[in-house]
């Protein structure tokens, strides 16, 4: 466990109370720490979160990128995992776009990290992982996977992204149930076990349904 990092700024703590998501805000402070901790084992190379819906997790990650001076890249193809589609437990009829009924939720996030004042820390991509992680080919200090949880998005996330965490730097999974009874499995079964299986990485914190790894340098 890294030593504490000074406290989050004030104002952008405000805008993460009222940005819609999914990151309970204890997972959310060790991303944050962890971040920090990332960005000083890995010199060169940003952190890449994958899954940035309304930018709620992405805050938390920004302004770890503003204390060690680093940069995120957010990456969501913004029309919503299958599992928070119209009709799933988790949907939020505000993120619907009401010219097509599809979901868009890349206003929210624009809206987000402008409120927030992190646009010069935070860079937005928008695509399918798998195609961007293939264009951006770069080592990363840490990625923290948080898209699509079915079997076949979550198998591609893991293909695609934990080749890119550098030597030293962190490997994040979000929706990690150990056990079945908790929740959907494939970040378990295809992302947090394959990296773990490897012998190439090592479980470093878990927080709530949040794993951190290390990449063995
Ligand atoms: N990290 C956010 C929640 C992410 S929800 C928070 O903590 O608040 C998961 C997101 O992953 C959704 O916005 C969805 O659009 C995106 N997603 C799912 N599958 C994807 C894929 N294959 N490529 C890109 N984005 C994807
Ligand atoms: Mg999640």
């Amino acid at each position: 466990m890294p030593g504490e990092p000074p406290p989050i700024d004030a104002e952008l703590a405000d805008v993460i109370a009222v940005t819609r998501g999914f990151m309970p805000d204890d997972e959310g402070a060790a991303l944050r720490r962890w971040g920090i901790e990332a960005f000083a084992r890995v010199d060169s190379g940003p952190i890449i979160e994958v899954g940035s819906y309304c930018g709620r997790s992405t805050l938390w990650l920004a302004d770890a990128a503003r204390v060690a001076r680093g940069h995120v890249v957010t990456v969501d193809h913004h029309r919503g995992s299958e599992e928070i589609q119209p009709g799933w437990e988790h949907h939020d009829p505000s993120v619907v776009d009401p010219r097509t009924g599809r979901m868009d939720t890349l206003p929210h996030l624009r809206r987000t990290l402008e409120a927030a004042g992190v646009e010069d820390v935070v860079t937005v991509v928008v695509g399918r992982s798998g195609m961007v992680g293939r264009l951006l080919g770069r080592r990363a200090a840490m990625v923290f996977i948080d898209g699509g949880h079915g079997d076949e998005e979550a198998r591609v996330d893991a293909e695609t992204w934990i080749p890119l965490v550098a030597p030293g730097g962190l490997l994040a999974i979000h929706d990690v149930h150990p056990n079945p009874a908790d929740g959907g499995r494939p970040p378990y079964e295809r992302i947090y076990r394959p990296a773990l299986d490897s012998g190439e990485f090592t479980e470093i914190d878990a927080v709530g349904s949040l794993r951190v790894l290390e990449r063995n340098a």
